[in-house]
Protein backbone atom coordinates (compact mmCIF):
# COMPACT_ATOMS: atom_id res chain seq x y z
CA UNK A 1 0.00 0.00 0.00
CA UNK A 2 1.38 3.31 -0.95
CA UNK A 3 0.89 6.18 1.49
CA UNK A 4 -0.36 9.57 0.58
CA UNK A 5 2.64 12.12 0.63
CA UNK A 6 1.45 14.80 3.52
CA UNK A 7 0.95 18.54 2.57
CA UNK A 8 3.11 20.64 5.33
CA UNK A 9 2.27 24.51 5.89
CA UNK A 10 5.72 25.75 7.40
CA UNK A 11 5.11 29.41 8.98
CA UNK A 12 8.05 31.61 8.99
CA UNK A 13 10.79 31.59 6.33
CA UNK A 14 13.58 32.12 8.41
CA UNK A 15 16.66 29.57 8.33
CA UNK A 16 14.48 27.05 9.93
CA UNK A 17 11.19 27.56 7.81
CA UNK A 18 13.44 27.79 4.65
CA UNK A 19 15.53 24.53 5.19
CA UNK A 20 12.49 22.29 6.33
CA UNK A 21 10.22 23.04 3.78
CA UNK A 22 13.05 22.21 1.07
CA UNK A 23 14.47 19.21 3.39
CA UNK A 24 10.69 17.84 2.87
CA UNK A 25 10.33 18.65 -1.14
CA UNK A 26 13.71 16.87 -1.44
CA UNK A 27 12.09 14.19 -0.39
CA UNK A 28 8.61 14.73 -2.47
CA UNK A 29 6.59 16.08 0.32
CA UNK A 30 4.36 19.29 -1.09
CA UNK A 31 5.88 21.74 1.41
CA UNK A 32 4.69 25.62 1.39
CA UNK A 33 6.50 28.23 3.19
CA UNK A 34 4.35 31.35 4.40
CA UNK A 35 6.19 34.15 5.35
CA UNK A 36 4.95 37.48 7.13
CA UNK A 37 6.96 40.19 5.36
CA UNK A 38 7.05 41.31 1.93
CA UNK A 39 10.78 39.58 1.24
CA UNK A 40 13.00 37.06 3.11
CA UNK A 41 15.21 38.88 4.84
CA UNK A 42 18.10 38.54 7.98
CA UNK A 43 18.83 40.49 10.11
CA UNK A 44 22.97 40.71 12.01
CA UNK A 45 25.20 40.36 9.91
CA UNK A 46 27.00 37.21 9.80
CA UNK A 47 26.94 33.47 10.72
CA UNK A 48 28.69 31.52 12.13
CA UNK A 49 28.42 27.49 11.50
CA UNK A 50 30.21 24.60 12.69
CA UNK A 51 30.95 21.89 10.98
CA UNK A 52 26.99 20.23 12.65
CA UNK A 53 25.57 22.97 10.48
CA UNK A 54 27.68 22.53 7.06
CA UNK A 55 26.77 18.81 7.48
CA UNK A 56 23.14 19.56 7.62
CA UNK A 57 23.84 21.85 4.51
CA UNK A 58 25.84 19.34 2.79
CA UNK A 59 22.38 17.35 3.25
CA UNK A 60 20.39 19.93 1.74
CA UNK A 61 22.41 20.14 -1.37
CA UNK A 62 23.43 23.51 -0.56
CA UNK A 63 27.01 23.69 1.27
CA UNK A 64 28.97 24.32 -2.17
CA UNK A 65 26.63 27.77 -2.62
CA UNK A 66 27.17 28.76 0.73
CA UNK A 67 31.10 27.58 1.07
CA UNK A 68 31.24 29.54 -2.35
CA UNK A 69 30.33 33.06 -0.31
CA UNK A 70 32.01 32.24 2.95
CA UNK A 71 34.96 32.51 5.18
CA UNK A 72 36.49 29.82 6.76
CA UNK A 73 36.99 29.50 10.56
CA UNK A 74 39.14 26.72 10.85
CA UNK A 75 41.10 28.29 14.17
CA UNK A 76 39.57 30.30 16.90
CA UNK A 77 42.06 32.34 19.69
CA UNK A 78 40.33 33.90 23.05
CA UNK A 79 42.49 37.03 23.57
CA UNK A 80 42.48 39.47 26.28
CA UNK A 81 41.54 43.17 25.76
CA UNK A 82 45.30 43.84 24.93
CA UNK A 83 45.51 41.17 22.38
CA UNK A 84 47.19 38.97 23.87
CA UNK A 85 46.54 35.30 23.76
CA UNK A 86 44.66 33.04 26.27
CA UNK A 87 44.21 29.71 24.38
CA UNK A 88 44.15 29.17 20.24
CA UNK A 89 42.21 25.42 19.25
CA UNK A 90 41.57 24.36 15.64
CA UNK A 91 37.49 23.70 15.04
CA UNK A 92 38.84 21.95 11.81
CA UNK A 93 37.19 18.38 10.86
CA UNK A 94 37.65 16.17 8.41
CA UNK A 95 34.24 15.75 6.91
CA UNK A 96 32.82 19.28 7.21
CA UNK A 97 34.21 22.37 7.07
CA UNK A 98 33.65 25.59 9.94
CA UNK A 99 32.29 28.83 7.97
CA UNK A 100 31.27 32.18 8.56
CA UNK A 101 28.72 33.75 5.94
CA UNK A 102 26.79 36.43 5.20
CA UNK A 103 23.30 36.14 6.59
CA UNK A 104 21.42 37.15 3.35
CA UNK A 105 24.01 34.97 1.28
CA UNK A 106 22.85 31.84 3.48
CA UNK A 107 19.20 32.75 3.19
CA UNK A 108 19.60 33.01 -0.35
CA UNK A 109 21.21 29.61 -0.76
CA UNK A 110 18.43 28.09 0.82
CA UNK A 111 15.64 30.39 -1.07
CA UNK A 112 17.25 29.60 -4.61
CA UNK A 113 17.42 25.92 -3.91
CA UNK A 114 14.03 25.69 -2.74
CA UNK A 115 11.99 27.96 -5.86
CA UNK A 116 9.99 31.05 -4.98
CA UNK A 117 6.66 28.92 -5.99
CA UNK A 118 7.28 27.25 -2.56
CA UNK A 119 7.44 30.29 -0.68
CA UNK A 120 4.35 32.88 0.18
CA UNK A 121 5.11 36.32 1.19
CA UNK A 122 3.12 38.57 3.18
CA UNK A 123 1.35 35.66 5.11
CA UNK A 124 1.21 36.22 8.64
CA UNK A 125 0.22 33.53 10.42
CA UNK A 126 -2.83 34.19 12.64
CA UNK A 127 -4.72 31.12 14.14
CA UNK A 128 -4.72 27.21 13.03
CA UNK A 129 -7.71 25.06 13.83
CA UNK A 130 -7.21 21.53 14.16
CA UNK A 131 -9.14 18.99 12.35
CA UNK A 132 -9.72 15.14 12.43
CA UNK A 133 -8.27 15.70 8.43
CA UNK A 134 -6.10 17.88 9.28
CA UNK A 135 -5.09 21.51 9.84
CA UNK A 136 -6.87 24.97 8.45
CA UNK A 137 -4.54 27.50 8.47
CA UNK A 138 -5.70 31.48 8.53
CA UNK A 139 -3.68 34.29 7.78
CA UNK A 140 -4.16 37.84 9.35
CA UNK A 141 -4.34 38.78 5.14
CA UNK A 142 -7.68 36.64 5.07
CA UNK A 143 -6.15 34.05 2.93
CA UNK A 144 -6.37 29.90 4.21
CA UNK A 145 -4.61 27.22 3.70
CA UNK A 146 -5.05 23.49 4.30
CA UNK A 147 -2.53 21.22 5.34
CA UNK A 148 -1.77 17.92 6.82
CA UNK A 149 0.67 18.89 9.31
CA UNK A 150 1.50 22.62 10.29
CA UNK A 151 5.42 23.85 11.19
CA UNK A 152 6.15 26.31 12.76
CA UNK A 153 9.11 27.90 12.33
CA UNK A 154 8.23 31.62 13.19
CA UNK A 155 10.81 31.82 15.74
CA UNK A 156 11.61 33.09 19.72
CA UNK A 157 8.09 34.45 19.83
CA UNK A 158 6.36 31.74 17.56
CA UNK A 159 2.80 32.49 17.68
CA UNK A 160 1.86 28.93 15.78
CA UNK A 161 3.92 27.84 19.58
CA UNK A 162 1.66 30.40 21.38
CA UNK A 163 -1.49 29.26 20.18
CA UNK A 164 -1.10 25.76 19.63
CA UNK A 165 1.65 24.13 21.95
CA UNK A 166 1.17 26.60 24.92
CA UNK A 167 3.04 29.61 25.91
CA UNK A 168 6.94 29.45 27.06
CA UNK A 169 7.90 33.30 27.40
CA UNK A 170 11.64 33.97 26.49
CA UNK A 171 13.84 34.71 29.11
CA UNK A 172 16.76 37.72 28.69
CA UNK A 173 19.87 36.47 29.27
CA UNK A 174 20.84 39.58 30.65
CA UNK A 175 23.13 40.81 27.35
CA UNK A 176 22.76 42.78 24.36
CA UNK A 177 24.89 42.57 21.29
CA UNK A 178 25.96 45.01 18.60
CA UNK A 179 26.40 43.16 15.35
CA UNK A 180 28.23 44.85 11.96
CA UNK A 181 30.40 43.56 8.84
CA UNK A 182 33.62 45.62 8.34
CA UNK A 183 37.14 45.64 6.52
CA UNK A 184 39.51 43.13 7.98
CA UNK A 185 42.19 45.17 9.99
CA UNK A 186 46.12 44.07 8.17
CA UNK A 187 47.91 41.31 10.13
CA UNK A 188 45.15 40.50 12.97
CA UNK A 189 44.15 38.53 14.58
CA UNK A 190 46.38 35.77 13.86
CA UNK A 191 43.75 33.12 13.36
CA UNK A 192 40.80 32.68 11.07
CA UNK A 193 38.76 33.93 14.43
CA UNK A 194 38.74 35.22 18.00
CA UNK A 195 36.70 36.26 20.85
CA UNK A 196 38.34 38.84 23.07
CA UNK A 197 37.00 38.28 26.48
CA UNK A 198 37.24 41.60 29.03
CA UNK A 199 34.94 42.34 32.11
CA UNK A 200 31.26 41.70 31.42
CA UNK A 201 31.98 42.68 27.99
CA UNK A 202 33.32 40.77 25.18
CA UNK A 203 34.31 41.64 21.19
CA UNK A 204 34.48 38.78 18.40
CA UNK A 205 35.22 38.65 14.67
CA UNK A 206 35.19 35.86 11.70
CA UNK A 207 36.38 36.27 8.75
CA UNK A 208 33.88 36.52 5.64
CA UNK A 209 35.47 35.32 2.41
CA UNK A 210 35.95 38.61 1.12
CA UNK A 211 38.29 40.37 3.23
CA UNK A 212 35.84 41.43 5.27
CA UNK A 213 34.65 40.58 9.14
CA UNK A 214 31.82 39.84 10.78
CA UNK A 215 32.66 41.28 14.17
CA UNK A 216 30.24 41.16 17.47
CA UNK A 217 30.47 43.28 20.72
CA UNK A 218 28.67 41.92 24.25
CA UNK A 219 27.75 43.89 26.91
CA UNK A 220 25.83 43.26 30.09
CA UNK A 221 22.94 45.78 30.25
CA UNK A 222 19.36 45.92 31.16
CA UNK A 223 16.97 44.70 28.69
CA UNK A 224 15.47 47.21 26.36
CA UNK A 225 17.87 49.77 26.49
CA UNK A 226 18.64 51.84 23.33
CA UNK A 227 21.16 54.38 22.02
CA UNK A 228 20.86 57.39 19.35
CA UNK A 229 24.30 55.87 17.84
CA UNK A 230 24.76 52.34 18.24
CA UNK A 231 28.08 51.95 16.34
CA UNK A 232 29.19 54.49 19.13
CA UNK A 233 27.87 52.53 21.73
CA UNK A 234 29.40 49.68 20.60
CA UNK A 235 32.97 51.48 20.09
CA UNK A 236 32.69 52.92 23.69
CA UNK A 237 31.84 49.16 25.28
CA UNK A 238 35.79 48.05 23.93
CA UNK A 239 37.46 51.60 24.39
CA UNK A 240 40.95 51.09 25.24
CA UNK A 241 41.25 47.32 23.63
CA UNK A 242 43.33 46.22 20.89
CA UNK A 243 43.60 49.03 18.22
CA UNK A 244 42.83 46.32 15.97
CA UNK A 245 39.01 46.20 17.24
CA UNK A 246 38.45 50.07 17.07
CA UNK A 247 39.45 50.02 13.42
CA UNK A 248 37.40 47.25 12.75
CA UNK A 249 33.67 49.50 14.29
CA UNK A 250 35.21 52.32 12.95
CA UNK A 251 35.06 51.34 9.71
CA UNK A 252 31.77 49.84 9.22
CA UNK A 253 28.75 51.59 8.47
CA UNK A 254 27.27 53.41 11.32
CA UNK A 255 23.61 52.46 9.66
CA UNK A 256 24.08 48.96 9.45
CA UNK A 257 25.28 47.93 12.72
CA UNK A 258 22.05 45.90 14.58
CA UNK A 259 21.50 45.73 18.65
CA UNK A 260 19.65 42.78 20.41
CA UNK A 261 19.08 41.85 23.48
CA UNK A 262 20.05 38.18 23.95
CA UNK A 263 16.99 35.75 25.08
CA UNK A 264 16.46 32.23 25.66
CA UNK A 265 13.62 29.99 26.02
CA UNK A 266 13.38 27.58 29.18
CA UNK A 267 13.69 23.98 27.96
CA UNK A 268 9.94 22.98 28.39
CA UNK A 269 6.70 22.78 27.30
CA UNK A 270 5.31 20.33 24.40
CA UNK A 271 7.30 20.94 20.66
CA UNK A 272 4.78 18.82 19.12
CA UNK A 273 1.03 17.72 19.27
CA UNK A 274 -1.19 16.21 16.37
CA UNK A 275 -0.20 17.36 13.58
CA UNK A 276 1.44 20.62 14.78
CA UNK A 277 5.04 20.62 15.22
CA UNK A 278 7.29 23.64 16.40
CA UNK A 279 11.49 24.06 14.53
CA UNK A 280 14.51 26.48 14.97
CA UNK A 281 14.19 29.22 17.62
CA UNK A 282 10.02 28.37 18.03
CA UNK A 283 11.39 25.08 20.00
CA UNK A 284 14.32 25.41 21.21
CA UNK A 285 15.72 29.41 21.13
CA UNK A 286 19.35 29.69 22.78
CA UNK A 287 21.87 32.07 23.66
CA UNK A 288 24.13 32.74 20.90
CA UNK A 289 27.13 32.05 22.76
CA UNK A 290 28.17 28.57 20.95
CA UNK A 291 26.85 29.74 17.53
CA UNK A 292 24.33 26.92 17.52
CA UNK A 293 20.80 28.35 16.95
CA UNK A 294 21.30 28.23 13.41
CA UNK A 295 22.63 24.75 13.36
CA UNK A 296 19.88 23.15 15.42
CA UNK A 297 17.26 24.93 13.34
CA UNK A 298 19.12 23.02 9.96
CA UNK A 299 19.30 19.90 12.07
CA UNK A 300 15.60 20.22 12.84
CA UNK A 301 15.15 20.75 9.13
CA UNK A 302 17.04 17.09 7.86
CA UNK A 303 15.62 15.64 10.66
CA UNK A 304 11.82 16.11 10.73
CA UNK A 305 12.36 15.60 6.74
CA UNK A 306 13.63 12.08 7.56
CA UNK A 307 10.97 11.09 10.16
CA UNK A 308 8.05 12.20 7.66
CA UNK A 309 9.20 10.71 4.85
CA UNK A 310 7.24 7.61 4.14
CA UNK A 311 5.28 7.82 7.52
CA UNK A 312 1.73 6.28 7.89
CA UNK A 313 0.84 8.47 10.43
CA UNK A 314 1.99 12.13 10.42
CA UNK A 315 1.11 12.92 14.31
CA UNK A 316 3.44 9.69 15.22
CA UNK A 317 5.82 10.60 13.07
CA UNK A 318 6.37 14.26 14.55
CA UNK A 319 5.88 13.05 18.46
CA UNK A 320 9.34 10.78 17.42
CA UNK A 321 10.83 13.51 15.97
CA UNK A 322 10.29 16.12 18.73
CA UNK A 323 11.38 13.80 21.15
CA UNK A 324 14.94 13.14 19.24
CA UNK A 325 15.72 16.36 19.06
CA UNK A 326 14.87 17.36 22.43
CA UNK A 327 17.25 14.89 23.80
CA UNK A 328 19.40 16.64 21.22
CA UNK A 329 18.84 20.19 22.08
CA UNK A 330 17.98 20.44 25.64
CA UNK A 331 22.19 20.45 26.58
CA UNK A 332 22.78 22.65 23.95
CA UNK A 333 20.34 25.26 24.92
CA UNK A 334 21.89 24.83 28.75
CA UNK A 335 25.62 25.20 27.74
CA UNK A 336 24.89 27.85 25.70
CA UNK A 337 23.45 29.78 28.46
CA UNK A 338 26.55 28.84 30.40
CA UNK A 339 29.08 30.14 28.16
CA UNK A 340 26.73 32.84 28.36
CA UNK A 341 27.80 33.25 31.71
CA UNK A 342 31.16 32.45 31.51
CA UNK A 343 31.80 34.93 28.56
CA UNK A 344 30.03 38.08 30.48
CA UNK A 345 31.79 37.35 34.13
CA UNK A 346 32.70 40.68 35.66
CA UNK A 347 35.65 41.04 38.29
CA UNK A 348 37.61 38.73 40.03
CA UNK A 349 35.58 35.87 38.63
CA UNK A 350 36.42 36.77 35.32
CA UNK A 351 40.30 37.00 36.49
CA UNK A 352 40.15 33.51 37.83
CA UNK A 353 38.31 32.61 34.22
CA UNK A 354 41.10 33.87 32.41
CA UNK A 355 43.89 32.20 34.40
CA UNK A 356 42.01 28.77 34.08
CA UNK A 357 41.38 29.09 30.68
CA UNK A 358 45.14 30.01 30.11
CA UNK A 359 46.34 27.00 32.18
CA UNK A 360 43.91 24.62 30.18
CA UNK A 361 45.72 23.30 27.59
CA UNK A 362 44.43 23.63 23.58
CA UNK A 363 43.86 20.02 22.87
CA UNK A 364 40.76 20.13 25.74
CA UNK A 365 39.46 22.88 23.97
CA UNK A 366 39.59 21.20 20.86
CA UNK A 367 38.23 17.67 22.23
CA UNK A 368 35.41 18.95 23.54
CA UNK A 369 34.52 21.12 20.28
CA UNK A 370 34.86 17.82 18.17
CA UNK A 371 32.83 15.83 20.61
CA UNK A 372 29.88 18.26 20.47
CA UNK A 373 30.00 19.37 17.16
C1 LIG B 1 23.36 37.78 18.36
C2 LIG B 1 23.07 36.44 17.72
C3 LIG B 1 24.09 35.76 17.08
C4 LIG B 1 23.86 34.47 16.56
N1 LIG B 1 24.89 33.81 15.97
C5 LIG B 1 24.68 32.56 15.50
C6 LIG B 1 25.75 31.82 14.87
O1 LIG B 1 26.86 32.35 14.71
N2 LIG B 1 25.51 30.56 14.45
C7 LIG B 1 24.27 29.97 14.58
O2 LIG B 1 24.10 28.80 14.18
N3 LIG B 1 23.23 30.65 15.15
C8 LIG B 1 23.42 31.92 15.60
N4 LIG B 1 22.37 32.61 16.14
C9 LIG B 1 21.04 31.97 16.22
C10 LIG B 1 20.31 32.01 14.89
O3 LIG B 1 20.32 33.31 14.35
C11 LIG B 1 18.88 31.56 15.09
O4 LIG B 1 18.85 30.38 15.87
C12 LIG B 1 18.19 31.30 13.75
O5 LIG B 1 18.20 32.46 12.97
C13 LIG B 1 16.77 30.83 14.01
O6 LIG B 1 16.11 30.68 12.79
P1 LIG B 1 14.54 30.45 12.75
O7 LIG B 1 14.22 30.26 11.31
O8 LIG B 1 14.15 29.40 13.72
O9 LIG B 1 13.90 31.78 13.32
P2 LIG B 1 13.97 33.30 12.74
O10 LIG B 1 15.27 33.57 12.12
O11 LIG B 1 13.52 34.18 13.86
O12 LIG B 1 12.89 33.30 11.60
C14 LIG B 1 11.52 33.33 11.87
C15 LIG B 1 10.78 33.78 10.61
O13 LIG B 1 9.38 33.68 10.87
C16 LIG B 1 8.74 34.86 10.43
N5 LIG B 1 7.52 35.03 11.24
C17 LIG B 1 7.43 35.37 12.55
N6 LIG B 1 6.14 35.41 12.92
C18 LIG B 1 5.41 35.07 11.84
C19 LIG B 1 4.01 34.92 11.60
N7 LIG B 1 3.09 35.17 12.56
N8 LIG B 1 3.60 34.53 10.37
C20 LIG B 1 4.51 34.29 9.38
N9 LIG B 1 5.83 34.43 9.54
C21 LIG B 1 6.29 34.80 10.75
C22 LIG B 1 9.77 35.97 10.66
O14 LIG B 1 9.50 37.10 9.86
C23 LIG B 1 11.05 35.24 10.24
O15 LIG B 1 11.28 35.31 8.86
C24 LIG B 1 22.56 33.90 16.66
C25 LIG B 1 21.53 34.61 17.26
C26 LIG B 1 21.77 35.87 17.79
C27 LIG B 1 20.64 36.62 18.46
Amino acid sequence: MTVPTPRVAVVGGGIGGLATALALRQRGVEATVYERADALREVGAGIVLWPNGTRALAALGVLGAVEARAGRAASVEILRPDGRRLVRFSTARPDAPSLCVRRPDLLAALADALGSDAVRLDHAFAHAEVRPDGVEVSFENGASARADVLVGADGLRSRVRDTLLGRVEPRYRGYTVWRGIGPAPSGWPASDACEVWGRGRRFGLFRLGDGDVYWYVCASRPAGERAADERAEARAVVAGWHAGIDEIIGATPASSVTRHDVYDRPARGRSAAGPVVVVGDAAHGMTPDLGQGGAQALEDAVGLARHLDGAADAPSALAAFARERRARTTPIVLQSRFAAWVGQLDGASASVRDVVTAATPSRLFQASFTAAY
